[in-house]
């Protein structure tokens, strides 16, 4: 006699039962879930595990491929990490790398993957979760790259495209705490273009703006070592710091500076000093001493100074101030 109450129990039936809702789970699951041999075939795949490397069906799926390592890792070397975290630690967890579909498109997943045992405690092939992460990927890269690109358009001067005021405020305090830590000498350059006024008076603002790019690119060009940073100050003033670098450096620097400039040969028949455009430079340097606690600003000011100093005394020329003597630079 059978009714509803034995029907259920009937052991057959439980199993029917079990493997219809363990098929509905792995069907609807939305990522690929799959058991493979330790010959590198697939056991059990669910229909997403099918889809994401692009086989028409599970089955086909699991006749098919005959070795995972070679069919369903973009490169050698992914399916070598893979396989020796999985038997070296017996388990692969947020693994990431490049699979490939049935007709080589490679796309980035994340895999979980655990060696499988037997009752007997031997090992028996191995499972695993896998996620289609290319997206994630993406949007990553567009992320970094945006990112980038606004570190970049954050500390650019926006006319001369060189670092700007932020960017160098940054620089120097970071500079001068190395250099006080090391006990080394770091200077400043403060160029300003002469009679700049006249300069836009006459030629036009436009006019004016393209020579600001001209010797803006012209002074970081001479900049030659890594370290070196060249910034537009403001206006018409440029500033360059000089990380480890002496005084006698620093005015070599500077007076090449200055020699780049006026050799752009760009005319400027309204300044006082030449008939093209030059630059009076201010150069400052310091040993930061940590006991006396000085700021950065120190070496701006003394860098203004040297600079107001080459303007007295007739422009077009460096000026040092490195806090014992004031040393001109004329040819
Ligand atoms: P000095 O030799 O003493 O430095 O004289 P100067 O005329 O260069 O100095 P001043 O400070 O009187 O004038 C600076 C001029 O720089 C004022 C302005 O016309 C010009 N300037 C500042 N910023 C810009 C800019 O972004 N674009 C243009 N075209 N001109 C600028
Ligand atoms: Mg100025
Ligand atoms: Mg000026």
């Amino acid at each position: 006699m059978t009714n509803e109450f034995t029907e259920q129990r009937n052991p057959e039936n439980l199993i029917k039962e079990l493997k219809r809702k363990i098929d509905d789970f792995l069907g609807f699951a939305p990522i690929g879930i799959y058991q493979a041999s330790d010959e590198g075939k697939f056991i059990m795949a669910n229909p997403e595990m099918a889809w994401m490397l692009g086989y028409e069906s599970q089955t086909a799926l699991i006749q098919q491929v005959t070795d995972i390592a070679s069919q369903m890792f973009a490169t050698d070397e992914a399916a070598e990490q893979f396989f020796f975290h999985l038997f070296e630690a017996e388990q692969v967890i947020a693994f990431r790398c490049e699979l490939k579909k049935k007709n080589g498109t490679p796309f980035w997943s994340s895999s979980y993957a655990k060696r499988a045992f037997n009752s007997e405690g031997r090992p028996d092939g191995f499972y695993g979760f896998v996620m289609d992460i290319s997206r994630n990927i993406r949007m990553e890269k567009e992320l970094q790259e945006a990112n980038a690109q606004l570190i970049r358009i954050a500390t650019l001067d926006g006319l001369t495209q060189i670092s700007n005021r932020r960017k160098f405020d940054e620089y120097l305090s970071s500079e001068w705490k190395r250099a006080s830590r090391d006990g080394v000498p770091i200077s400043l350059i403060l160029c300003d273009i002469d009679f700049f006024k006249p300069y836009n008076d006459n030629y036009g603002h436009q006019g004016g703006d393209d020579t600001l790019r001209q010797v803006a690119k012209c002074i970081e060009a001479n900049c030659k070592r890594p370290a070196d940073l060249a910034a537009r100050y403001g206006g018409e003033e440029f500033v360059v710091v000089l990380p480890e670098t002496d005084s006698d450096g620093a005015v070599q620097v500077a007076e090449s500076l200055r020699i780049a400039v006026r050799n752009l040969a760009i005319p400027h028949a309204h300044s006082k000093v030449n008939t093209c455009v030059t630059i009076s430079v201010g150069v400052s340097t310091v040993i930061p001493i940590p006991k006396l606690k000085e700021l950065p600003a120190t070496l701006i000011q003394k860098a203004d100074s040297a600079l107001y100093q080459a303007k007295e005394l007739g422009r077009d020329r460096v000026v040092a101030n490195n806090g014992l003597a004031i040393q001109t630079c004329i040819e």
